[in-house]
């Protein structure tokens, strides 16, 4: 049977990782500086997450939410205290769209409204309503009719105020740091208005953390750095540094109900013992403060290399910006430097997600193999 060619792939086999490095079937070593979109926010293969899975094994992988499930109120107690989100909600699904997808339900359940306003170069998931508030038509089908989006372009002020005036908006939902379209930020006094605009007209802020959570922006949230508080807040990526979970943390005021919201898989034993684990790892390694030193080396490095227009973004979620296309200088990057990085939208911005555990001599590899490229 042949595998449905969606994904245009680079030619290599990778079939081992350690830390920040991952191998391929010749043995060769990679540095990782994509993780993988994003989800490797521990390392590859940490021993602390490979004990606590593998004993979560043995004891019991999946059962349904229709029992209690310890584990899963565990793992909502650690999320809570790391995120300081102890007082909101936790809501626990599969992936970053659906968790998108169950935000955006819990809000026209509030309201009774469908009108939602999303960003230009947004990328919010590829399911029904996650891809409709996606800006980008290649992946939108006719069935995602996204005719109750409001398209409108970041930090443009004057027009989100506009699109409030019919009292018709069910919620904002935005990337507190855009990510696939080339790690784009909001003002904070953006998301400030946004905060605003959504408490007097009763909708909902939903900030996608699928891409910049977790820590990767050097808070725990991305839109904590402009001290705003959501009423929805979505994860998933490096939630779970590789098992599948996604979850989404609502804010006290939201009731729920029985039957309101559901999945099968979401919040298993296995996930949450996974989830328990990196959060476990974040706190006992430090990996926030980590995030915080490399991320700030690497961006005044990246600012130095040749030929760069714009370095943007936080911490370990870092978009550089050349004054060309980046296509070949990737494909050298991972071919004859045997470095992993990421691409955009923007076709000139090389994107990097390293893992949160990355050294500075790292982080030196990567810099060094650009000079050494562009020289
Ligand atoms: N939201 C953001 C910001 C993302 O970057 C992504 C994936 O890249 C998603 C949502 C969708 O996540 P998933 O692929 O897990 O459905």
């Amino acid at each position: 049977m042949k595998l449905f060619d969606v994904y245009p792939l680079i030619n290599v086999n990778l079939v081992k990782g350690e830390g920040c490095y991952v191998y391929d079937d010749k043995d060769t070593k990679y540095l990782d500086f994509y993780g993988g979109h994003a989800v490797i926010s521990v390392g590859h293969a940490h021993p602390h997450y490979i004990k606590r899975l593998e004993q979560q094994l043995h004891q019991l992988s999946f059962y349904s939410n229709s029992v209690h499930l310890e584990i899963q109120q565990q793992l909502a107690d650690k999320l809570g205290q790391l995120s300081g989100y102890n007082d909101y909600q936790l809501f626990l699904v599969n992936s970053g769209a659906e968790a998108n997808e169950n935000a955006l339900k819990v809000a026209s359940f509030h309201n009774n409204r469908k009108k939602v306003i999303a960003f230009k170069g947004a990328f919010h998931g590829r399911t029904a309503g996650a891809v409709a508030v996606t800006d980008n038509p290649k992946i939108k089908p006719p069935i995602n009719d996204d005719s109750h989006v409001i398209f409108i372009d970041l930090n443009d002020e004057a027009t989100l105020k506009n699109a409030f005036e019919k009292n018709e908006i069910c919620a904002v939902i935005i990337e507190p740091i855009q990510g696939v379209n080339g790690i784009y930020e909001p003002t904070t006094s953006f998301l400030k208005l946004i905060q605003q605009l959504c408490t007097s007209n009763d909708a909902l802020f939903i900030a996608d953390e699928v891409q910049c959570g977790y820590g990767r922006s050097g808070k725990f949230f991305a839109h904590q750095l402009a001290e705003v508080q959501p009423d929805i807040i979505t994860m998933a990526k490096g939630m779970g540094n590789g098992f599948p979970i996604g979850g989404i943390l609502i804010h006290p005021k939201y009731a729920a109900k029985y039957g309101m919201l559901g999945t099968t898989f979401g919040g298993s034993p296995l996930a949450c013992a996974a989830a328990l684990a990196v959060l476990e790892i974040i706190e006992n390694e430090l990996l926030i403060e980590n995030t915080i030193a490399i991320g700030n080396y690497l961006i005044e490095q990246c600012k130095a290399l040749p030929q760069v227009k714009e370095v943007r973004g936080k911490g370990l979620m870092i978009g550089v910006e050349f004054e060309f296309a980046i296509k070949e200088l990737r494909d050298k990057l991972i071919h004859e430097h045997k470095i992993f990085t990421g691409n955009a939208n923007q076709p000139n911005t090389l994107r990097l997600l390293p893992t949160m555990n990355i050294t500075k001599d790292a982080a030196d590899l990567f810099l060094n193999a650009v000079k050494n490229i562009l020289k």
